[in-house]
């Protein structure tokens, strides 16, 4: 044993010395030269990064009122700050159909895009989100629930007005048709309840398109109260997609069903909102 090393110390010090270096040039080299280029470009980072990134994921945001009244209602200044902002800082306002068809698509964005929903339809839909929206250029999605929808009235939206939002850019959708909790609803499981849901999801979209005269594709559910049955009753109601009020992104590479929004509440600052879009 001692002859063998003795006789191939030069050939076992070469090994070492190569090991050494292989070694050295594994731990920093490697590290130094290809650390970056797995964080940016390669390696599964990226593919983290694709999946989750600004360009493969969508924020739509959810507002409900226009007068700066009330936890849920901004005023007319702040939804006109939020729209600059937009404009500002180039991120592109989609449909709620152009967002959809994007969805299980593969590909990224070319840059960053949201897209803005209003639930209910109260009055201030009609007198400050339509011409803000026309200003902008902007196509927003207008979520309403039918028992709010009157044939007559001063003070509250009308058939009339609907049609008019959704010839000007302001795109009528489905939200029930009482605002109901059907979480509850579907819980009670008797004949009456299970009448009052069919009338919530079917017969809601079928006055509205009675009325509107075009197919109604979305529904957001009351209260962002849903629930898997829900969802297949939605599915087998016809509706394309279901939105709830679950916080967070829509990434690009799922096609779900239901989507999420970002509800956007007076008490936000700028920067919160800054945050949620860009
Ligand atoms: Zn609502």
């Amino acid at each position: 044993m001692k002859y063998i090393y003795k006789n191939n110390l030069p050939i076992l010090f070469a090994i070492f010395f190569i090991t050494g270096v292989a070694v050295y040039l594994l731990l920093f080299w490697r590290s130094s030269t290809f650390r970056p280029l797995a964080q940016g470009s390669s390696g599964w980072q990226h593919l983290r990064e694709e999946e989750t990134g600004r360009l493969n994921s969508v924020p739509v945001l959810l507002y409900h009122n226009i007068d700066g009244k009330g936890p849920f209602s901004v005023d007319l200044d702040a939804l006109r700050g939020h729209f600059t902002l937009l404009r500002d800082s180039g991120i592109r306002v989609l449909s709620l159909s152009e967002f959809v068809e994007r969805l299980g698509g593969g590909c990224s964005l070319e840059e960053r895009a949201i897209a803005i929903s209003f639930d209910d339809g109260f009055l201030s839909m009609h007198t400050k989100l339509l011409p803000l929206s026309r200003e902008f250029g902007y196509p927003i999605t207008l979520f309403v629930y039918t028992d709010n929808v009157y044939v007559r009235a001063d003070k509250n939206i009308t058939w009339k007005r609907l049609r008019e939002l959704d010839a000007g850019g302001v795109t009528v959708e489905g939200h029930s048709l009482s605002h109901a909790d059907l979480v509850r609803l579907n819980a009670q499981n008797t004949p009456e309840s299970k009448k009052r849901l069919f009338d919530e999801i079917y017969l809601s979209k079928r006055i509205l398109e009675k009325y509107l005269g075009k197919e109604i594709k979305y529904f957001a559910f009351p209260y962002g109260r849903y629930n898997i049955p829900l969802i297949r009753m939605c599915m087998n109601a016809g509706y394309e997609r279901v939105f709830s009020t679950d916080y967070g992104s829509n990434v690009l590479t799922r096609d779900n069903y239901c989507l999420r929004r970002h509800h956007i509440k007076r008490k936000y600052s700028f920067e919160h909102i800054e945050k949620i879009v860009r």
